[in-house]
């Protein structure tokens, strides 16, 4: 939070209307879960929103601007999804920050989202190795190299439907490398559930 922020009324992070951090028109960009298609990742992969508009503007809000208000309101629709996505219990892996930027934007977003989702655990067992680039600009290719094998996994999620927490899905590259981690661990992913993407949705 800075200063402005303490000095002026909140504003809407998706369209700038005044009075909320979070305004109803944004947050209907958010929907019941969608399954997409994603080659190559594994379990099934689910969404909550197509990653432009509104939903990316708060999610990039969240992500990148500090919008903390917006914590509650990802972990509410998180919570409502699960039930679509596995049966309770249901543990949520948040997908790992690079160290430089979790460390920029004040911790762990995606981990501060799952730990806001009140029915849920969390398990914060994947880290990003050093030397994992930032992804922005990369190709699919380029995407799976820069991550290949530095995704580390410490400790395990509890019993139960183990559901790997994401922001946005583009290629799928940063999916695909947490399951495998996981799964080389030991661990089976029962699905992925993302705030936004790129992808199409299943058709079906
Ligand atoms: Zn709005």
């Amino acid at each position: 939070m800075t200063a402005l922020d303490l000095l002026l009324p909140p504003s809407c992070a998706g369209c700038d209307r005044p009075g909320t951090p979070c305004c109803a028109t944004c947050l209907d960009d958010f929907g019941p879960p969608q399954r997409i298609q994603v080659p190559g990742v594994g379990p099934p992969v689910w969404t909550l929103a197509a990653y432009r508009g509104a939903a990316r503007e708060l999610v990039l809000a969240f992500k990148e601007r500090g919008a903390r208000a917006l914590v509650a309101w990802f972990g509410a629709m998180v919570a409502a999804a699960l039930v679509a996505v596995g049966p309770r219990p249901w543990t949520l892996v948040p997908a790992p920050s690079r160290r430089s930027a979790a460390r920029d934007r004040g911790g762990d977003h995606m981990l501060r989202i799952a730990r806001a989702v009140q029915i849920a655990d969390v398990a914060q067992v994947l880290r990003l190795a050093p030397g994992v680039s930032d992804s922005v600009g990369l190709s699919a290719g380029e995407r799976r190299q820069n991550l290949e094998g530095r995704v580390q996994v410490h400790g395990r999620p509890q019993p139960g439907t183990t559901v790997l927490l994401d922001d946005v899905i583009t290629t799928g590259a940063t999916a695909s490398a947490c399951v495998k981690a996981l799964r080389r661990a030991g661990v089976r992913t029962h699905a992925v559930l993302a705030l936004t993407s790129a992808r199409p949705a299943q058709p079906g």
